[in-house]
């Protein structure tokens, strides 16, 4: 049984876009459900490829801008961007360290969803997870965060199977205008429509196939043996095998 009836989400995206590309239609529909949905963006996306003349700090401007009228578009009122210029130097992952913990424990959320630290092949998005992935472990480690579900979406890199397929065919208009508020990554890119490609042949794919014919759906992988392979090291669950 959940804490309150309404149930929190916490979702991590590495770049200001991400959350759109891979579960805007999720968020759409846990938004209907009156679901809090918290977003978390790490890094200010200055470093993206551009064909227009921009300067890195411009560039950041501007994805902030487009972050937040895409939350606007998917009914997101929780918004964080810790606007990190990347996530490689050591003081820039104490910053998340610090800021990504006191969300957590401030929200205490009920599930968590980031890109999968394997199967997706961006550096920031396998690295991003890594690092939320050590953040959450610490937090429960230490009773700082209540037991969470956690959940990979998919962006750069295919899910070769998956443990949970979301129905979004009433979202899909939502999901495509908040991927085009990002305008500085889809004059170059068209991330709508090869998302939404994938994500119609996720719905007509499926097996068991139960869904209607124009469908379209999101595909999760779940993260929770990440936080039970720690629990299985813990001292007390060794003393009590032994
Ligand atoms: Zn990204």
């Amino acid at each position: 049984m959940s804490k309150n009836l309404t149930q929190t989400l916490l979702i991590i995206s590495p770049h200001p876009d991400d959350l759109e590309i891979g579960m805007g239609g999720t968020v759409a529909s846990e938004v209907a459900l009156a679901n809090k949905v918290v977003s978390v963006v790490l890094t200010d996306g200055r470093r993206s490829q551009r064909s227009f003349d921009c300067s890195d700090e411009e560039m950041a401007e501007i994805r902030n801008r487009e972050v937040k009228a895409a939350a606007n578009l998917l009914g997101i009122k929780d918004l964080y961007c810790l606007a990190l210029p990347n996530l490689y130097s050591p003081k820039n992952q104490e910053t998340l360290f610090q800021e990504l913990s006191d969300l957590l424990i401030k929200y205490q959320p009920d599930r968590v969803y980031l890109p999968h630290p394997k199967l997706d092949r961006h550096p920031s998005h396998s690295l991003g997870a890594e690092l939320v992935l050590a953040v959450i472990v610490k937090l429960i480690k230490g009773e700082k965060l209540t037991p969470l579900r956690l959940w990979a979406y998919e962006v750069w890199g295919l899910f070769p199977s998956w443990d949970l397929l979301v129905d979004i065919s009433q979202f899909v208009e939502q999901k495509r205008e908040a991927i085009n508020a990002h305008q500085s990554q889809v004059t170059d890119i068209a991330y709508a429509d090869g998302v939404l490609g994938l994500n119609r042949w996720r719905a007509v794919f499926s097996d068991p196939h139960h869904l209607p014919k124009n469908a379209y759906a999101e595909v999760f992988i779940s993260l929770d043996s990440y936080l039970s392979s720690w629990a299985k090291k813990t001292p007390t669950s060794r003393k009590r095998s032994e």
